[in-house]
């Protein structure tokens, strides 16, 4: 299988922040009551008509230009036509010749420098209601053979963003999504919450022999919501499309499904031609013209450094594997609060990882915990109280124990010199005597001192 090469692109959703729905005037609720926000545009009663939300227009376009895509002068709507329950008006609102955000490109930094992956196009289109089944996890009643229909995700808008077939592996894959991901985020775009629906990804996977032009048929793999999935579905796709092809076997364009139980795909339905859909322009909505300046003030509000930039920035310090993993994650702003505050980026970079959010309010006097080498009991005792409220490293210091060897030892010394001659009962077989020196470090220390690390401290010392 050596000689095969995986060829991957994603098709990234992410559900926009807006406050109201695409074309119409419904609010957005996340669990909100079912078919709670509807009204006669987005449960398409006849002559109702869109209007289209200015605000997603501006969020795409904002990420169209962190993706360095070029925005069309003119983008037009187009309804893409296919019958399905969750579909009221039979048709989506979505864009397809003439997209909002054309070629661009993102990249993504590795340990033999950028992979540049190619964006097709990035588009505004308007998502279905959500079909539940009645018997399901959230149905009503188990085993029932009915489902139900919640328009309240109906006409939600929503971005889709196209890779070209850029990707070579799993991982590569995976660390596209998350980068992807974080950035949307702080474009403060969309949630781009997995868990919550926000973020979902058709993945297509074809295979091919290395140095060969062109492509082969690929497998889609439609709406997966789990990252863990998506890498163990490409690496799935590629196992069987490799084995189909060196057993001769036609590898057919096809959407699949990704069981895990199996670890396999299987065939979903054969995959419809874009001329299925009947693609046509919306004779309901204008074209979408961005006016210049308005591209040029959505220039000017991304925030820099992006993602992708920063973890340049941070792999001179961390090496680009944990530079990636602390700035995909979101963490790298808590990792320079410690820093700032006096810690080395490999210590700030595993705290912000490990111990949450709450760095934001007291990574100073964290950062002089840290330093001070206390237990680790008292090391979570400080982040649970940072988690909760304001702390203050004097006073917390000042009541918890010193377990570091370095603080405790020209104590111990001391103690040992100003009491030669229970030093020597020591060494002479009396092990009593050391619950005396115990003692007389706890006073010196005001009983901050650790007594596991104490005894084992003076046991080492008075040997020698
Ligand atoms: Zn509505």
């Amino acid at each position: 299988m050596s000689d095969w090469e995986l060829v991957c692109g994603l098709e990234v959703h992410a559900h926009l922040k807006t406050r109201t729905k695409m074309f119409c005037r419904c609010e957005l609720e996340y669990g909100g009551a079912e078919n709670t926000h509807t009204c006669p545009v987005c449960l398409a009663h006849p002559g109702a008509l869109p209007v289209p939300n200015a605000r997603a227009i501006e969020l795409t376009i904002l990420l169209g230009l962190a993706l360095e895509c070029e925005i069309a002068e003119r983008a037009v709507f187009a309804r893409k036509n296919y019958f399905y329950p969750d579909l009221p008006k039979g048709y989506q609102i979505s864009q397809y010749e003439a997209p909002l955000c054309g070629p661009g490109r993102f990249l993504l930094p590795t340990e033999g420098g950028d992979r540049e992956i190619g964006i097709v196009r990035a588009h505004l289109e308007e998502d279905a209601a959500k079909t539940v089944h009645a018997g399901g996890a959230t149905g009503r009643s188990v085993g029932a053979d009915y489902s139900l229909v919640d328009f309240n995700r109906g006409g939600t808008p929503l971005l889709e963003i196209v890779s070209a077939p850029d990707l070579r592996s799993a991982d590569e894959a995976m660390a596209y999504l998350r980068l992807l991901r974080q950035t949307i985020r702080e474009l403060d775009v969309s949630d781009a919450d997995m868990e919550k629906g926000t973020l979902r990804a058709d993945v297509n996977v074809s295979v091919r022999r290395a140095g060969e032009e062109g492509f082969r048929p690929r497998w889609e793999i439609k709406n997966m919501n789990s990252f863990r999935f998506i890498g163990r579905a490409i690496e799935a796709a590629f196992r069987q499309q490799v084995a189909a092809h060196e057993a001769g076997e036609e590898v057919a364009q096809s959407t699949y499904d990704y069981d895990d139980h199996t670890d396999r795909l299987t065939v979903h339905r054969s995959k419809e031609e874009a001329d299925d859909y009947r693609y046509f322009p919306e004779p309901d909505l204008v074209p979408v013209e961005p006016p210049a300046e308005l591209v040029e003030r959505l220039h000017r509000e991304i925030p820099r450094p992006l993602p992708s930039e920063r973890i340049r920035q941070r792999a001179e310090e961390l090496g680009i594997a944990s530079a990636a993993e602390l700035v995909a994650t979101g963490n790298d702003w808590n990792a320079e609060r410690l820093v700032n505050a006096g810690l080395d980026w490999k210590t700030a970079a595993n705290i912000a990882m490990n111990r949450g959010d709450f760095l934001q309010i007291n990574a100073v006097a964290l950062a002089r915990i840290v330093q001070a080498n206390v237990t680790r009991e008292a090391l979570d005792e400080a982040f649970e109280a940072a988690a909760t409220g304001a702390i203050k490293a004097e006073d917390f210091l000042s009541r918890v124990a010193v377990a570091d060897e370095d603080a405790l030892a020209p104590v111990i010394d001391a103690v040992i010199a100003a009491n030669p001659e229970q030093a020597e009962t020591y060494r002479g077989g009396k092990e009593g005597v050391l619950g005396f020196f115990v003692g007389q470090v706890m006073r010196e220390t005001q009983g901050k001192a650790d007594p596991k690390v104490v005894n084992q401290l003076l046991r080492e010392k008075l040997r020698g």
